[in-house]
C-alpha cells in the first residue's frame, strides 16, 4: 500500500514532468516559421501580424532559428565584402530627414560633382585586390531623369567593372523605365533603392516624393531583370527589408532580431551590414552572422559615414573563421521574390 507521502511525492513529480514537457513543447514564431521556411522554401505571402510575430519571438529563440535557416540556406562562413563609393556626394534636392546629403540640411557635407572614369575605375580595383567582389556606386541625385551626359558616363563605369569580374550595384534614386533597362545591358547586378520606412510614416520623413514614386522605380528595376537591393526600415513596427539593412542607431538585439527575422522570412537573401556597423564589437559582429547575416561593407566610408578599419575586419575573418564569397552572376533574381513579399507585408500595413 502507498502511504500518503509517496502519493504526494508521485503527484509532484507527475507535475514537474508536466511542467517540463511542456516547456519543451512550447514552440514560439521563430521556430515554427523556421521549420515552415526550412520546409517550404521561400514564400511570398507573408502577412504583417505574422514578420511581427517571428521579430517578436524570445530573442535567443529567434537567434538560433535565424543560424537554423541561414546554415540550411548558405555556406554560413561565408560573408560577401563589398564596397560603397560615392560617386557624386551632397547637393541632393530631397529633403530625406536623415541623410547628411540633402541641400536642405547644413550638415557640413562638401558637395560634389560626379567622379571621372578614371577615379572611379581606380576605386573598384583598389576594392577588388582588398578581397571585394561587389562594387557599389551613389549618386545623390532624387533622379537621374536629364542627366543624359552622366548617366551615360556610369553605364561605361557599370561595364568596365563589370568585365574585371566584380557584381556591380548602383544607386542613382529614381529611374526611368528604359534607363532600367540600359543599365541591365550595361551589365548592373544590383539597384539600390530604399523604402526608407512605411507608407503611413512616410511623409513624416520625407516631403518631396512620395512611397508610390519610390515602388515606381523599383517596379522598372524588377522589369528590367535587375535585383533589387533596398533597405526598408519601420522601426517602431518592427518590419524591414532584404538585402541591405541600415544601422540606424539600434541596439544589438534590436539588431539581431531584424536580421535573423529577415533570414527567417527571406532564406535566399543577401543580408548586408551597413553604415554603423562600426559601433559593433567584434562579438557583437559574430551574433550578427550567427543570427544570419551574410555580407559587410568595407572601406573607409560608406558615402558620408565612417566604416569600419580595414584591418579590423581582416582580423575579425580571421577570428571567426569567415570565408569571403565569392560573386554571384548565375540567380540573380533569387531574391526579388523574397523582397517582394516583404514589401507586400509592409505596404499591406498601410
Ligand atoms: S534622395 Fe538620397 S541623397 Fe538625396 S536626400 Fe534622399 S537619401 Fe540623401
Amino acid at each position: 500500500m502507498l502511504s500518503i507521502g509517496s502519493i504526494l511525492r508521485r503527484t509532484q513529480l507527475r507535475a514537474s514532468v508536466l511542467q517540463l514537457h511542456s516547456w519543451y513543447s512550447s514552440s514560439s514564431a521563430a521556430a515554427t516559421q523556421a521549420e515552415r521556411t526550412i520546409k517550404e522554401g521561400p514564400r511570398n505571402d507573408w502577412s504583417r501580424d505574422e514578420i511581427k510575430a517571428v521579430y517578436d519571438s524570445p530573442v535567443l529563440d529567434l537567434l538560433f532559428h535565424g543560424a537554423q535557416v541561414h546554415r540550411h540556406a548558405h555556406n554560413f562562413r561565408e560573408v560577401q565584402q563589398c564596397t560603397l563609393l560615392s560617386i557624386k556626394t551632397g547637393g541632393c534636392s530631397e529633403d530625406c530627414s536623415y541623410c547628411p546629403q540633402s541641400s536642405r540640411y547644413d550638415t557640413g557635407v562638401k558637395s560634389q560633382k560626379l567622379m571621372n572614369k578614371d577615379a572611379v575605375l581606380e576605386a573598384a580595383k583598389k576594392a577588388k585586390e582588398a578581397g571585394s567582389t561587389r562594387f557599389c556606386m551613389g549618386a545623390a541625385w532624387r533622379e537621374t531623369t536629364g542627366r543624359k551626359t552622366n548617366f551615360n558616363q556610369i553605364l561605361e563605369y557599370v561595364t568596365e567593372i563589370r568585365n574585371m569580374g566584380m557584381e556591380v550595384c548602383c544607386t542613382l534614386g529614381m529611374i526611368e523605365k528604359q534607363q532600367a533597362v540600359e543599365l541591365k545591358k550595361a551589365g548592373l547586378t544590383a539597384y539600390n533603392h530604399n523604402l526608407d520606412t512605411s507608407r503611413e510614416y512616410y511623409p513624416n520623413i520625407i516631403t518631396t516624393r512620395n512611397y508610390d514614386d519610390r515602388l515606381q522605380t523599383l517596379q522598372y528595376v524588377r522589369d528590367a531583370g535587375i535585383n533589387v537591393c533596398s533597405e526598408l526600415c519601420q522601426r517602431k513596427n518592427t518590419l524591414y527589408q532584404h538585402s541591405v539593412l541600415a544601422f540606424l542607431p539600434v541596439e544589438i538585439w534590436e539588431m539581431i532580431r531584424m536580421i535573423a527575422t529577415a533570414r527567417i522570412i527571406m532564406p535566399k537573401a543577401m543580408v548586408r551590414l551597413s553604415a554603423g556597423r562600426v559601433r559593433f564589437s567584434m562579438p557583437e559582429q559574430a551574433l550578427c552572422f550567427l543570427a544570419g547575416a551574410n555580407s559587410i561593407f568595407t572601406g573607409e566610408k560608406l558615402l558620408t559615414t565612417p566604416n569600419n578599419d580595414f584591418d579590423a575586419d581582416q582580423l575579425m575573418f580571421k577570428v571567426l573563421g569567415l570565408i569571403p564569397k565569392s560573386p554571384s552572376f548565375s540567380d540573380e533574381l533569387s531574391t526579388v521574390n523574397e523582397l517582394e513579399a516583404c514589401q507586400e507585408a509592409v505596404s499591406s500595413s498601410a
